[in-house]
């Protein structure tokens, strides 16, 4: 799956070890870090060691911010007809390429392939709104703003910027970063998540075969480290973030002391809230698939449902949904969910779950000890229900991050969203109802970035942008649509006089005003 990118330089005693390696894209050439230090990137069904991530020297680092600068000013003078086209050509490749990315995601990352597809997909459509950048990025003008005077506003790009990616969407986030920023004119170091880097390597094989020019996309490998090396450089003007609110506070903090541009998105608790007069066939259907899919391990998975009045009895309904989904390895075609990313991760969940049971929580449907034949190693958890959940407990407060469903109860829809709107959270939240009035007050009174209408994933589409909110967004201009294109760009106001001027008219030292 590595193959365009394995390492050949080894020391023979390492070379066994070191043909894994990842390489990072420094000045449009694939290179092996020179650091001895590496994390393996293990398949969570399996346990195979897939390949090997570099922790980048700071040496390495410094070459890829190099090359990005100095590619910026020829690329920021790239006609944008130009910037475009490369785009163009980019999601053709990407639909191409589509099985490789997708089985190179479910090998490292685990979810289903069908929902690998879906990464991609999702990804590929910003790529499709970037090929429309000429129109996203233009500036305004008013003319005659005083006598001969006219004023115009140009977004002009900010020159190299940085993203950071977090496991559970391989494909999808890298591409709602690098596609927006470098079509504005940016050049761009990308740094995936150490878990799964095989779809980033792959996209940027992609950018490359698309004609984007060396330095304008480079990519370094690492943790820590290099994240705040990032942080901290100079030339780095702005920086995209996506992954846990303990990661991405740091990132905000540190980032923006240095005076940069971050965009943060991060955790989530996302409630779907359930009224007696729902649909109740399709509404069971959505929260199974938005509670279990891609085995609850992403930022809109709706991981609480809060059931209004007499919908609490639908409880055992959803639960005998669940039990029927399909735990398997992600290739296998009948799997409806994969395995969690690690073994810790595993070990989180289920340390989790079984709090809720100690804090009086009811285990309405246990996945902890499922077996899939054939990957025993693998980091499953079936599909699990808790009913009775309080907001007080640990499962609640915590965001889970698998394939783990909470219930709660609330009398009227008054108490749901204040139930909801207590949560810190903010990325997500959904109604079920066929009341335009109930919909309509949940729509006004909810505090969430992004909402849902008999809707379980109300993930936006690239000409609108992903607009969490509360403790799961920091910064103020939010990823991809006009938000994003405004994120990766800075407005320059000229104001420019072209007129006879008489002679004679003197000198005045008053501050000019509008004639
Ligand atoms: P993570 O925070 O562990 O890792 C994300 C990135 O940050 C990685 O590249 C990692 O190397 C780096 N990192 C991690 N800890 C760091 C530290 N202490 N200092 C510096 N860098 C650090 O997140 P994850 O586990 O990969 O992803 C899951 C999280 O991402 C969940 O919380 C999920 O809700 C969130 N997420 C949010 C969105 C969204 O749009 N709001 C989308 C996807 C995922």
């Amino acid at each position: 799956l590595q193959s365009s990118h394995l390492s050949t330089s080894a020391q023979p005693s390492l070379k066994n070890r070191n043909s894994l390696r990842v390489q990072n894209l420094v000045g449009g050439s694939f290179i092996d870090s020179q650091s001895v230090e590496s994390i393996d990137v293990l398949n969570p069904a399996t346990q195979e060691v897939v390949s090997q991530v570099p922790l980048t020297t700071n040496e390495e680092f410094k070459a890829a911010v190099s090359s990005a600068k100095q590619a910026f000013p020829a690329w920021r003078n790239t006609p944008i007809t130009t910037r475009q086209r490369v785009m163009l050509k980019l999601q053709e490749l990407i639909r191409r390429d589509m099985d490789k990315l997708a089985m190179n995601i479910t090998t490292e990352q685990g979810k289903t392939l069908k929902d690998a597809q879906g990464d991609v997909f999702r990804g590929l459509e910003v790529v499709e709104h970037a090929c429309g950048m000429a129109t996203l990025q233009m500036g305004e003008y008013v003319p005659n703003v005083s006598s001969g005077i006219d004023t115009y506003s140009l977004r002009e790009p900010l020159g190299v910027c940085a993203g950071i990616c977090p496991f559970n969407f391989p494909a999808m986030i890298p591409l709602w970063m690098f596609p927006v920023a470098v079509t504005c004119g940016n050049t761009f170091i990308l740094k995936p998540s150490e878990k799964d880097p095989g779809a980033s390597m792959i996209l940027a094989e992609l950018a490359m075969e698309a004609g984007i020019p060396d330095g304008v996309l480079n990519i370094v490998h690492g943790t820590n480290d290099i994240v705040n090396a990032i942080c901290d450089d100079d030339d780095i003007r702005a920086i995209s973030f996506v992954g846990s609110n303990t990661a991405g506070m740091h990132i905000y903090s540190r980032a923006s002391a240095k005076g940069k541009r971050v965009q943060s998105n991060m955790g989530a608790k996302n409630h779907g809230i359930v009224m007696p007069d729902a649909n109740v066939d399709a509404t069971l259907n959505a929260l199974v698939a938005a509670g279990f899919g891609a085995a609850g391990q992403r930022c809109m998975a709706l991981s609480t449902v809060v059931f209004v009045g007499d919908s609490k009895e639908w409880e055992d309904k959803l639960v005998e949904r669940a039990r029927t989904l399909k735990v398997n390895v992600g290739t296998d075609p009948g799997a409806d969910l994969g395995p969690v990313i690690s073994k810790q991760a595993k070990e989180r969940i289920l340390n989790l779950v079984e709090d809720g049971v100690k804090s009086g929580a009811n285990l309405l449907l246990d996945g902890r000890n499922i077996k899939v034949p054939g990957y025993e190693q693998g980091n499953f958890i079936g599909p699990t229900i808790l009913s009775g959940v309080t907001a007080d407990m640990e499962c609640y407060k915590e965001e889970i991050f698998g394939p783990v469903l909470l219930c709660m109860q609330a009398d009227s829809l008054e108490e749901a969203i204040s139930i909801v709107n207590r949560n810190k959270y903010g990325n997500g939240a959904a109604i079920f109802t066929q009341s335009g009035v109930a919909a309509r007050k949940f729509q006004t009174d909810i505090e969430a970035g992004q909402v849902g209408i008999n809707v379980p994933i109300p993930v936006p589409l690239p000409f609108f942008s992903f607009t969490g909110s509360k403790a799961s967004f920091a910064g103020d201009l939010n990823f991809y649509g006009k938000a994003g294109v405004n994120f990766y760009t800075q407005i320059k106001t000229v104001t420019q006089q072209w007129k006879d001027l008489p002679s004679g008219s003197g000198v005045s030292l008053a501050m000019p005003t509008s004639q």
